[in-house]
């Protein structure tokens, strides 16, 4: 496997996007693993810190709506 950026062998791969990157263009970001709403606290997340990040993709800080899912996802 290359990375992404300059080709050359690759020693990771992006947590998020799944890109591979060498040691000189990973970066490291928290990951966040699920969140929790519970009622009256601010929603808390378990986040693992410092998950190999190429750097180029954009990871949401939270979930997004996808309405256009929600139907016909199950029609056969
Ligand atoms: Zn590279
Ligand atoms: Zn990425």
């Amino acid at each position: 496997m290359k990375c992404w950026k300059c080709g050359m062998d690759a020693s990771g791969i992006c947590r998020f996007c799944g890109r591979a990157v060498c040691k000189e263009h990973v970066t490291e970001m928290p990951f966040i693993l699920t969140v929790y709403c519970c009622g009256k606290d601010a929603a808390k997340a378990i986040v693992v810190s410092d998950v190999l990040y190429c750097g180029c993709c954009k990871p949401l800080p939270s979930p997004i709506e996808m309405p256009e899912l929600d139907s016909g996802g199950d029609n056969r």
